[in-house]
């Protein structure tokens, strides 16, 4: 189908076909043609560079904003981060905004039109173990079952087994490492082990080791693995929905309490009492940036860790209307907030962060990480 049909018959309803700029029919008739005549593994050539099918696409477009290939680059693997950086760079070199949106459009229909045609990125294929692999892994199995090494052991090696597989993915240029690198919960070494080698220890809804998993998801659970599987998941979600709740309290709690609390028209409120932090890390030495310290100076630059620092703090405010601007330090005032504006902000970005920690838990809460001890050594 050519870009004038699916324009006229589906998109821009908005837009009358003979408004469609000449570049952009002619831009997104070659994509779709090189869409509709490849397979999202081959390379095709475009503007005279052989590329992947998905780059070509890209390349295809944003040569005509003046990228050259290595400008694009940059920008790849596409993935949401680097497709935003890549939107940001395109404002920024191209002063044809009206350009800029077309381009934009066209990125994003052919997009569109390349995820819904490949749907599935990943092929049956690509979760296949090598022999010698799966030889290794049996081995690892039998001295489990005739108890020349335990379950823990186990556990390491199977996880170690697991990291030289994906690096040995990866040098392969195999598609599951995509998978890897594409973040989230995906990219722990944890569950490549589980989906292509063992699921190893399991526990039960009460933290107990119920049973070492010998098999993968990819090979299939025995019925009893499966309920052992099963069982910790619940425990996860149990976890899960037992922690969201957390964060949902105490953000009401905060808006509550903050609703009241205005930024001070004082400049200083002249409280002597101070907060002492000790620096333990680099997360509190940069926290402190732009606080003031006991004597009214400003911190500019991170402490160094191991250092002790007292710092005014609105715990120790004595503003009758609010918080002053020495306790509350500079972090709202380089936002652009002003004095008089409420603190309800606060709690807003408390409780996304709490939630986010939250759900996360559900992967990592309820995992077992064991290690071995010699206590002959630590007496
Ligand atoms: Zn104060």
């Amino acid at each position: 189908m050519r870009i004038e049909e699916i324009v006229y018959k589906d998109y821009l309803i908005f837009t009358k076909q003979s408004e469609l700029p000449e570049y952009v029919i002619k831009i997104m008739n070659e994509d779709l043609q090189l869409l509709s005549s490849h397979d999202a593994t081959d390379k095709v050539k475009v503007r005279n560079k052989q590329l992947p099918l998905g780059v070509a696409l890209v390349y295809n477009i944003v040569a005509e904003a003046g990228f050259s290939y290595d400008e694009l680059k940059k920008f790849l693997p596409l993935t949401k981060k680097n497709l935003a950086k890549l939107l940001s760079a395109l404002y920024k070199k191209n002063n044809d905004g009206i350009k800029n949106i077309w381009i934009q459009w066209m990125l994003q229909f052919i997009g569109f039109q390349y995820g819904t045609k490949y749907a599935v990125s990943y092929q049956a294929s690509d979760f296949v173990v090598p022999d010698d692999v799966i030889l290794e892994k049996n081995k690892l199995v039998n001295k489990l079952n005739s108890g020349e090494i335990d379950a823990v052991e186990f556990d390491e090696k199977i996880k170690e087994l697991a990291k030289e597989l994906i690096k040995r993915y990866e040098r392969e240029g195999r598609s599951i490492s995509d998978l890897i690198h594409s973040g989230g919960a995906k990219n722990e070494i944890s569950n490549i082990q589980r989906m292509l080698l063992a699921r190893g220890l399991s526990i039960n809804s009460k933290g107990e080791i119920n049973k070492v998993v010998t098999t993968s998801l990819a090979e299939g659970h025995k019925p009893d693995e499966y309920v052992a599987g099963a069982s910790e998941a619940i425990t996860s979600q149990y976890h899960k929905s037992r922690s969201t709740a957390k964060p949902g309290y105490l953000v009401r709690s905060l808006n509550e309490l903050l609703s009241q609390i205005h930024i001070s028209e004082k400049e200083d409120c002249g409280s002597k009492k101070c907060l002492e932090l000790v620096i333990t890390n680099e997360l509190i030495a940069e926290s402190i940036l732009n606080r003031y310290d006991c004597n009214g100076k400003l911190i500019t630059s991170p402490p160094r860790i191991g250092t002790k620092i007292k710092i005014r703090s609105p715990l120790y405010c004595k503003a009758e209307d609010g918080i002053c601007r020495k306790c509350l330090g500079e972090i709202f005032f380089k936002k652009g907030y002003k004095p008089g504006d409420p603190l309800l902000i606060v709690s807003t970005s408390i409780a996304d962060a709490l939630t986010a920690s939250a759900l996360k838990s559900a992967h990592t809460g309820t995992k077992l990480n064991l290690q071995k001890v010699d206590f002959r050594k630590e007496i």
